[in-house]
């Protein structure tokens, strides 16, 4: 938990966000993460919190929803996205997520 506000913070600076977001982490049955727009608010699975690699994508992901102020993954989150992490670091953290959730991952 205190690695996930460290993460909070130092992705919300690389991504220049200027905006206060606040962290959850709650036990989730199928969902990995999501992303509250309106309250900037981030939950994530509190499995998955335990993960450094794991928690830094989730949170990094539902910053740049975020960011953009959009569900959506259009070409720009993308760039975002893998312009702080390498897209074999996020392949990576996705494989580990299913893994720790037997399957079970859905996201925002
Ligand atoms: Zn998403």
């Amino acid at each position: 938990m205190e690695e996930a506000s460290s993460l909070l913070t130092l992705l919300s600076s690389q991504l220049g966000l200027d905006r206060k977001v606040n962290l959850r982490i709650k036990k989730y049955r199928k969902w990995a993460a999501s992303a509250n727009l309106r309250t900037a608010t981030i939950t994530i699975d509190e499995d998955l919190a335990n993960s450094y690699e794991v928690a830094k994508y989730l949170i990094l992901h539902e910053l740049i929803h975020i960011k953009l102020d959009t569900k959506y993954h259009s070409d720009e989150f993308y760039r975002l996205l893998y312009s702080i992490m390498e897209e074999d670091e996020v392949k990576a953290a996705m494989e580990e997520a299913v893994s720790i959730k037997r399957g079970k991952i859905r996201m925002h």
